[in-house]
């Protein structure tokens, strides 16, 4: 077996190996033993830690038996996410909700490639948690749960979002203002959330890193997609409490030209939700 792969776990074996825990671009999840890898450093050094993406030749007596990885080439080590507490946090929360939903003999291409996509904006340090609540936007949708957020849930009636949204996390869809007495769990949505949202089920993943999600409304896509999420796998995220915990960099003073793009892309509520970036 010859593949591209992102490694999801890691962990030591014994005296000198490591098992893996790989997501492999043809093969969805495959179990792996690097034999001596904690010692050969020449072959594997800085390639089996937890996101690296690499090129491997392993073999496998049988689809679904632990592979023997024989050969590890390196295309990215991601080091920034490494060494930077926010981007690492929110990277085992990728991490974790991949680990729970790849499964073996089943590759996803469109999966894969939002993987690659996440950890190299991370690795770019843009808004680390524009990127998870993007990553998670249309990583529901890859699996067959795109969340509805034109139509009610309930009576399937359209929602215009321009007075404020509720997400009902076990419909996968909005609640519209007829339904909502009779529902109790709901989470918030700003229209400006449902909106950018919406764009983003919608744009190319080529074109995903121009949306910008920041303030109030990327912490409300954030919980409704955490709750979401809980809710489609029936367990808690653990990650996500080391998320909460962990602090948010000051925003960075406006750059000069932010007004120009403003003006250019007005958002809704008058509170910045999405602006081009210049590419
Ligand atoms: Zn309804």
């Amino acid at each position: 077996m010859e593949t591209d792969v992102i490694v999801l776990d890691s962990n030591d074996h014994g005296e000198s190996d490591v098992i893996l825990t790989l997501f492999a671009r043809h093969e969805g999840r495959v179990r792996a033993i690097a034999k001596g890898g904690r010692k050969s450093l020449r072959r594997f050094v800085n390639k089996l830690e937890p996101f690296s993406f690499l090129h491997v030749v392993c073999r496998r007596k049988s689809p679904g038996a632990l592979a023997f990885l024989a050969e590890a080439e390196l295309h990215s080590a991601f080091f920034n996410i490494r060494n930077d507490l926010e981007l690492y946090t929110v990277a085992s929360v990728i991490q974790e909700f991949l680990l729970i939903a790849i499964k073996d003999e089943q590759p996803d291409e469109r999966i894969f490639r939002l993987s690659l996509w996440s950890l190299h904006h991370l690795d770019q340090q843009h808004t680390p948690r524009a990127v998870l609540a993007l990553f998670l936007i249309r990583f529901f949708e890859y699996l067959g749960y795109r969340p509805d957020l034109e139509h009610c849930g309930g009576c399937r009636r359209a929602v215009t979002a321009t007075a404020q949204c509720h997400f009902h996390p076990e419909w996968g869809a909005l609640v519209c203002t007829h339904c909502r007495s009779a529902v109790t769990v709901t989470t918030p949505l700003s229209p400006g959330a449902v909106k950018v949202l919406r764009v983003a089920q919608h744009l190319p993943l080529e074109r995903l890193d121009r949306l910008r999600l920041s303030g109030p409304m990327l912490q409300e896509a954030l919980t409704m997609l955490h709750q979401y999420g809980r809710n489609l796998f029936q367990r808690d995220i653990v990650s996500w409490r080391q998320l909460r915990r962990t602090p948010r960099p000051v925003a960075k003073p406006a750059a000069s030209d932010d007004s120009a793009r403003l003006q250019r892309n007005p958002a809704p509520t008058g509170a910045l939700t999405i602006k081009e970036e210049h590419i």
